[in-house]
């Protein structure tokens, strides 16, 4: 009990992020977390593990560095993008002092993590099509932006113009962050064209989603060296494991090919998905899909407990800012999407079409 004192009274009153596996649960088909539905098998390695792995191992860089084609000094690795949101708050936002700004509704790290650094935040309200207020965006006075695009939950993505323009009025004052977790489901909006113009641009990128290695706990920074080495200084000293380099850079290496065909199978299973849903009456609105799930607002408010109660597992937004009634649903195989779409349509009872013949 004493003990629980000695901590900082920001985080005695923090709530820490309500992560998938915090929250729990059971059931048969898990679509709350957007995590890859399926996996490639991994050798056991017959590694030697007594010596400390390099900072940043430099065959991981060079293949990462490839397979997004900038180069390597424009690159930092940590432990999944959620290290990096943390890292780039310690690094550039004095507590007490500066602020980060976010979109929401939007991924809930930034602000934890800015919370748990004595960070303020500043929520900027989207426009009509939940899309970042760029205008708005450039009036205000911040350390750090965050734009997230695929946005999580929502699936809206950056207009690269208007992010363009925002970070150059931003240029010597402040960090863009746009966080691509999710750009291999939208391959071509990336903004990392942007990253030669804008130093102070920065990309957030995961081997969690299209990759389906959200088990390592990998992903990477992408900005101007100087940023890059910014974060080297706060770095843990060995974020990445030599077990984990060594199959993140096997699959980087020779089996973007694997990755490619998720995508493509999941984009499809998605946009199949997405168009029955439409056609059920107590759907009310499918939000764009651009990532591994899709945002649906539904008319029945007891849809998400009802659909859990069948043992399957969804993610609800009802308590987030416009988002009444609407639940987050990952993309699964095409057995757990067909069985989804029948129980969504057997609770609200609405005449569907057969699923995927
Ligand atoms: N950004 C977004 C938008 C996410 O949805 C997630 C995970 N759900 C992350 C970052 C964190 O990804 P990682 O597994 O790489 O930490």
């Amino acid at each position: 009990m004493a003990t629980q004192q000695l901590a900082r009274k920001t985080i005695i009153e923090l709530t820490p992020y309500q992560s998938a596996r915090r929250i729990g649960g059971h059931g048969n088909i898990w679509l709350n977390a957007n995590e890859s539905p399926d996996s490639a098998d991994y050798p056991q390695p017959q590694l030697r593990l007594n010596r400390y792995p390099e900072f940043q191992p430099p065959e991981l860089i060079q293949a990462y560095a490839d397979y997004s084609g900038v180069s390597t000094d424009q690159i930092i690795a940590g432990r999944g993008a959620d290290e990096a949101i943390d890292l780039l708050i310690r690094t550039y936002c004095e507590p007490g002092i500066d602020r980060i700004v976010i979109n929401p509704p939007t991924y809930g790290m930034y602000g934890i993590c800015a919370k748990t650094w004595g960070v303020d935040i500043l929520e900027q309200p989207v426009d009509e099509e939940f899309n970042p207020d760029y205008s708005a965006l450039e009036k205000i006075d911040a350390k750090l932006f965050f734009i997230c695009s695929p946005n999580n939950p929502t699936g809206s993505l950056v207009d690269l113009d208007k992010l363009a323009k925002l970070a150059k009025s931003k240029q010597d004052k402040a960090l863009v962050i746009v966080d691509e977790a999710y750009i291999e489901f939208s391959a071509d909006k990336s903004a990392k064209e942007l990253l030669s113009q804008c130093d102070n641009l920065v990309i957030l990128r995961t081997l969690s989603k299209a990759f389906a290695l959200a088990g390592i706990r990998c992903g990477f920074t992408l900005a101007h060296p100087d940023v890059i080495q910014m974060l080297f200084k706060t770095s843990a000293p060995y974020p990445i494991s030599t077990p984990i380099a060594d199959i993140a850079t096997e699959v980087l290496t020779n089996r973007l090919g694997e990755m490619k065909q998720r995508v493509q199978t999941l984009n499809q299973i998605r946009n199949e998905f997405c168009e029955k849903l439409l056609s059920l009456e107590g759907v009310e609105h499918v939000f764009p899909a651009t990532g591994n799930f899709v945002l649906v607002r539904f008319s029945d408010p007891e849809l998400f407990k009802e659909m859990g109660e069948q043992e399957i597992v969804l993610r609800d937004f009802d308590d987030k800012p416009r988002l009444k009634r609407s639940i987050r649903i990952s993309i699964g195989n095409e057995v757990e999407m067909a069985k989804t779409l029948a129980t969504i349509q057997k609770i609200i009872e609405k005449p569907i079409k057969e699923y995927a013949s």
